[in-house]
């Protein structure tokens, strides 16, 4: 299997490759040559494998430079219980009838992020060994506040690798901002920015791109690499869970082997629904993958028009991590719905860069809304929603889940379609406990952070996942503070150039 490049289908480099470049050089994005194939069969034997073997499986068909040697390495590492709270790695809850939550945040930092964050070290240490790059991989993030607490726990003290976090000193919130100062690991590093979150990213590329800075690392044999969404190495482990739920569906008789079912994703950069899509396309039975956002709805009208537009208001919302008006995933399905059309993509990107809008072919939009169909809602309908389920079915969802929740029962409503549905739950309700916990009592609480879990834990009866729990007494390490032009010097610094 090689991948090829959304913007240039004549890059053909192996997966390995794919994962250590993490972007193509013309900034493209990287794309299996074809979509794998399983079937009802090889679907009924991963009911009866653990997670790790089911996620070794999927990536056998995916990453075939790769010994199954080294395949197991990395999955045996990164979903066990030495990470994971749950023994099942991604829990599914049954909400209402033929309807399932399938719970993604049970591992160390309670968001979705760590399912692929968790392998993705192993998985470049991995590839950079086989292709022979005796280098340290240095990680540089910019982080809005999850990618960034994820990133650190999959990396620290991962052999042959550093990272450094940057953030923005306002733009986190205060348990985001504790998770990432109490950060524990020798190979670790977080520092904040005096700006936003854009001044943070900009930085980042910036160091990215300097030829000098580049040179300097070389000379002592260090790389930079990314943990970003548009790495394959984040895609791929989102694949699984995807297939995984289905063949326990099946195991648990919910579902008869065959059967169609809907999946609804909250929605932001489009990674997380476009690992449906491939879930669907190798081949696990779905009717419709339903694309969830918030008020921030570029995606929405997307789908339901074919004009991508991010010349709109940005909005701060209760499930911040959906506040994204350029989703790049996005490029990799349209790759696809074009046909692999990369002198299609470069235009269409090209306008997205410069004028902000593309509109797709009517054929595309066909093939389009033939498989996806979107829904918005928002900041009180999330709190509406999260107040309903707990007090119907005594369930405690976090406001990106909420989101999810609520568009699906405006699509059932609308269609009247009773496919059985899975819902991704993208975080723990705890991790957003200020705006969960207004919703649950009907009402704000101006409790301090730890006492608002406290309070959450007493009305949910959920269990607090230990991560947070014990944040209150975990000493802080990390309280640096610079100005965004400082962010190269201490780079250069913290890495001892
Ligand atoms: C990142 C994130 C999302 C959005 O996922 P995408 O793959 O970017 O679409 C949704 N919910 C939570 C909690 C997240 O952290």
């Amino acid at each position: 299997m090689f991948y090829n490049s959304t913007r240039n289908s004549s890059v053909k480099v192996s997966s390995a490759e794919a994962i250590t470049q993490g972007i193509s050089a013309e900034g493209g994005l990287f794309v299996p040559e074809e979509i794998p194939q399983i079937s009802l069969d090889d679907i009924k034997a991963v009911g009866d494998m653990k997670y790790a073997d089911r996620a070794a499986f999927v990536f056998s068909k995916f990453l075939t430079d790769f010994t199954d040697a080294e395949i197991h390495y990395c999955t045996d590492n990164a979903y066990s219980t030495k990470n994971f709270e749950t023994e099942s790695i991604a829990e599914i809850a049954h909400l209402f009838d033929g309807t399932y939550m399938l719970e993604l945040w049970h591992g160390p930092t309670c968001a979705f992020k760590d399912m692929a964050l968790q392998i993705l070290p192993y998985f470049l240490t991995t590839s950079a060994k086989k292709i022979n790059l005796d280098k340290k991989i240095v990680i540089l993030v910019a982080t809005s506040g999850d990618t960034g607490k994820a990133a650190l726990e999959g990396f620290k003290d991962v052999e042959g690798t550093s990272i450094l976090v940057f953030y923005p000193e306002d733009g986190v919130s205060p348990m985001q901002k504790r998770q990432m100062k109490t950060q524990e690991g020798g190979n670790v590093g977080v520092c904040a920015i005096k700006g936003n979150f854009d001044d943070c990213q900009n930085g980042v590329k910036a160091i990215f791109t300097d030829a000098d800075v580049k040179k300097a690392l070389d000379d002592k044999g260090m790389m930079f690499s990314s943990a970003n969404s548009i790495n394959w190495g984040r895609l791929v482990p989102q694949v699984v869970y995807y297939i995984s739920a289905y063949a326990e569906l099946v195991k648990d008789g919910e579902i008869e082997l065959g059967d169609k079912i809907n999946i609804v994703v909250p929605t932001g950069n489009f990674g997380n629904i476009l690992a449906a899509y491939y879930a669907k396309h190798m081949g696990i039975p779905v009717n419709k993958l339903i694309c969830a956002s918030n008020i921030n709805n570029v995606l929405t009208d997307f789908i339901n028009t074919g004009v991508y537009d991010r010349n709109r208001k940005f909005f701060a919302t209760v499930s911040p991590s959906m506040d994204i008006l350029i989703s790049s995933n996005l490029e990799r399905l349209l790759y696809l719905l074009t046909g692999r059309d990369d002198a299609v993509i470069r235009d269409w990107f090209g306008k997205l860069a410069s004028e902000g809008r593309y509109e797709v072919s009517a054929d595309v939009k066909a093939k389009l809304q033939e498989e996806f169909c979107a829904g918005y809602c928002d900041d009180e309908q999330t709190k509406e929603v999260i107040h309903e389920i707990y007090e119907k079915y005594s369930y405690t969802c976090d406001t990106h889940t909420a989101v999810a929740v609520k568009v699906y029962e405006d699509y059932k409503k609308a269609t009247g379609d009773t496919t059985k549905t899975v819902i991704a739950s993208t975080a723990s309700p705890y991790k957003f406990s200020a705006a969960v916990l207004e919703a649950v009592q009907n009402g704000k609480s101006d409790l301090d952070e730890y006492d608002m879990i406290d309070k959450l834990a007493e009305l949910s009866k959920m269990p607090v996942p230990s991560a947070l729990a014990d944040l209150r007494n975990k000493p802080e390490r990390f309280n640096d503070v610079i100005d965004k032009a400082d962010q190269k010097k201490y780079v250069l610094g913290t890495l001892g150039i």
